[in-house]
């Protein structure tokens, strides 16, 4: 039971940790009068940054695959079950600042979790989004690629079907099942 109230109060913690940090990233590019994606981090890491954060393991994350360039987590508000994220370790906050060479590795990795997602959920499709500059609905302003499994019926009405907050037991075991859908796809 301890565990459950501790992973609420962590999912909590990190909710109002995120809406505090874009209270002040929002402050900080109102005060420079400078859109986000002209600041440029000069740091492998900025302190600011909650996917940093969780890359330093300083925030709690459900990650599906990490090497020594790229880690995989599960959105805390996905679109639909399954909804994930691909980012680089090095924080950077738009593609205009990653060399090209890390875009194409970044995109390399977007097909085998992919399948995998789409397996795991049993999608009936997937999109794949990548969003720079708070114009382009950037949230959080270190690159991440949005895998999003789609269905037949999620959108009746022709639109995105809305963000949900999911709970960190269905995220850990989402992730379970993808993980297990990964180590397949490599051992094809
Ligand atoms: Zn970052």
């Amino acid at each position: 039971m301890s565990k459950v109230s501790s992973s609420n109060v962590s999912a909590m913690y990190v909710k109002v940790g995120t809406l505090v940090y874009l209270k002040i990233r929002v402050w900080l590019i109102a005060k420079n009068k400078q859109p986000i994606y002209t600041q440029a981090s000069k740091h492998n890491m900025s302190k600011l940054c909650i996917f940093c954060s969780i890359i330093a393991g300083q925030e709690p994350g459900v990650h599906i695959y990490r090497d020594h360039s790229f880690l995989v987590l599960m959105d805390k508000y996905p679109i639909n079950p399954g909804h994930t994220l691909v980012m680089p370790i090095r924080h950077y906050e738009t593609l205009l600042q990653m060399p090209p060479a890390e875009v194409g590795k970044l995109y390399s990795l977007v097909p085998a979790i992919a399948k995998a997602i789409v397996s795991a959920v049993k999608a009936d499709g997937f999109n794949v989004g990548q969003n720079n500059g708070i114009a382009a609905n950037q949230i959080v302003p270190h690159v991440h690629v949005h895998i999003v499994p789609r269905f037949h019926d999620d959108s009746p009405d022709g639109k995105w079907p809305e963000r949900r907050v999911c709970s960190q037991e269905d995220l850990v075991n989402m992730a379970h099942k993808i993980k297990q859908e990964i180590s397949l796809v490599r051992s094809k």
